[in-house]
């Protein structure tokens, strides 16, 4: 097989080669190293990590159980807080998060590995098959959540916990969202995301009904009118368009598409990458598409980036990933047309960029970029169909603090809403807080009216 074809081609490479390209980048902590690693933390009384951790977990209390012997205790400090947490050691950009705030990440140390111990104590609980949680007793009170991705399962299962009954509605084929269908293939191997769904959902109390689209098949105000209850994180399911000429040659594509068409092949010897790809974006999704393209064999993978490497959303960490993996990052670069033969991509125009009185401009300058594939990474975008009159906030879902929307029995989270962080945890401490919302108002419906004397 010819190595380094011209064009879009599947298979560049061999079996073995895939097979190590695609096997998981921080692979699970023995128990030895576990126990070194945990007995590096102070458990300092006022820990900045538990602060950093957007769903709190208590991080000094969970280290603590694992330098003791008692993973399986670890793992139940840690779902009480994050009923996710297994993908979330798994995907959290932790050097912007927990260990970041670590007090021993300093010039001369590194931070304890917060995240790659918390996937020791969860894995340890899911491969045991422990079960921490039962469902209360019955409430007869019915939720509707829609959106099966982070935050709607972090949702179903604070609720299914409380008693309530919860159908989830989604869209597509599989539970998870883009822990399924957006995550790096890298980062959650084995089909973790599937198992943990299986893990949330074996509470009970939760039905899933995929393949079911609100604004195609049912409307918000359907499932007003049908339960007690409703929780929207339904993410963003749209993508930005670049608007220049040859936006739509073949060879360009949707990054998000690409990312999971890889997650869903059984055989990542099937899916096909250009010998030169550019990727358009300074994102996680970015990264992780450019990456993924030399992961499979492209030869040249260019990001190219309108703005400066400080203003890059991928993590420093991300960033470093990509460049060790051989993808060049470039910056003050603007598409400006797609260029073609044959009606397939050839090559990419690009225009300098810079800031003048605070506004990205382009310098006039441009350059020629040889490409045979482009992935387009330039934002994901919410849709809104189906929502009626609900009250929305630059272009997302307005809600206040507890995820409560502007009608009264509808709640949301995660990336659908305005004002959040776009990251998995973020996802999650939004359904779980929404879900106690939700059960505060309903707890406060059911109570008897107080007589007044
Ligand atoms: C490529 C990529 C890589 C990422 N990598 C990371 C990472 O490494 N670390 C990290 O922390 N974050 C990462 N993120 C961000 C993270 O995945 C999201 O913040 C998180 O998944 C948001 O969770 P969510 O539940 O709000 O939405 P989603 O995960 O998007 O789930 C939404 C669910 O709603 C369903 N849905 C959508 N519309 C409808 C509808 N109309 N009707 C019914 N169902 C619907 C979808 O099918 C989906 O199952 C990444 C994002 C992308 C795109
Ligand atoms: S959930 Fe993420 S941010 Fe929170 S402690 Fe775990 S790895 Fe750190």
């Amino acid at each position: 097989m010819e190595r380094l074809e011209t064009g879009i081609h599947a298979g560049r490479l061999s079996p073995a080669e895939y097979e190590a390209n695609f096997s998981d980048l921080h692979p699970r902590l023995d128990n030895h190293e576990a126990l070194v690693a945990a007995d590096r933390c102070y458990f300092c009384y006022d820990a900045p990590c538990m602060t950093a951790c957007p769903t709190s977990i208590d991080i000094p209390l969970f280290i603590r159980q694992i330098s003791t012997g008692n993973p399986i205790g670890s793992a139940k400090t840690i779902f009480d807080q994050n009923i996710l947490g297994g993908m979330c050691a798994r995907v959290c950009p932790t050097e912007e998060l927990c260990e970041q705030a670590c007090v021993r990440n300093t010039a001369e140390e590194r931070p304890v590995e917060i995240g790659r111990l918390q996937r020791y104590a969860t894995d340890a609980a899911m491969q045991a098959g422990k079960q921490f949680y039962a469902r209360a007793e019955p409430t007869g009170k019915t939720i509707a959540v829609v959106g099966a991705g982070p935050a709607g399962l972090a949702a179903a299962h604070r609720l299914a916990v409380k008693g309530h009954s919860v159908t989830i509605y989604d869209a597509r084929e599989k539970s998870g969202g883009l822990n399924e269908y957006g995550i790096a293939t890298y980062k959650t191997v084995d089909d973790f995301a599937q198992k943990e769904v299986d893990y949330v959902l074996s509470i009970g109390g939760i039905e899933v009904r995929h393949g079911q689209r609100l604004g195609r098949d049912f409307s918000l105000s359907d499932l007003e009118a049908q339960y007690d209850g409703v929780f929207l994180g339904i993410g963003l399911a749209g993508v930005n368009a670049l608007r220049i000429e040859g936006e739509n040659l073949a060879g360009v594509d949707d990054a998000v598409d690409f990312i999971a068409a890889l997650r869903q092949a059984e055989n990542k010897s099937e899916i096909a990458v250009g010998r030169r790809v550019v990727v358009l974006g300074g994102g996680m999704t970015a990264i992780d598409a450019a990456v993924q393209a030399k992961l499979l064999g492209a030869e040249e993978v260019t990001i190219c980036y309108r703005r400066g490497k400080e203003h890059m959303n991928a993590s420093e960490f991300e960033q470093d990933l990509a460049s060790s993996k051989g993808v060049i990052i470039r910056h003050w670069l603007a598409p400006k047309s797609i260029l073609s033969q044959d009606g397939k991509v050839a090559a990419i125009e690009v225009e300098y960029t810079r800031i003048l009185e605070g506004r990205l401009v382009g310098t006039g300058e441009t350059g020629v970029i040889a490409a045979d594939q482009i992935f387009k990474a330039i934002g994901q975008t919410f849709d809104a169909s189906g929502l009626g009159s609900l009250r929305m906030e630059s272009g997302r879902i307005a809600v206040d603090g507890d995820g409560h929307t502007s009608l009264d029995r509808v709640w949301a989270g995660g990336d659908c809403v305005f004002g959040g962080e776009d990251l998995t945890v973020s996802a999650v401490a939004h359904g779980r807080d929404a879900a106690e919302s939700i059960h505060r108002a309903l707890s406060a419906a059911a109570a008897p009216a107080v007589a007044v004397a």
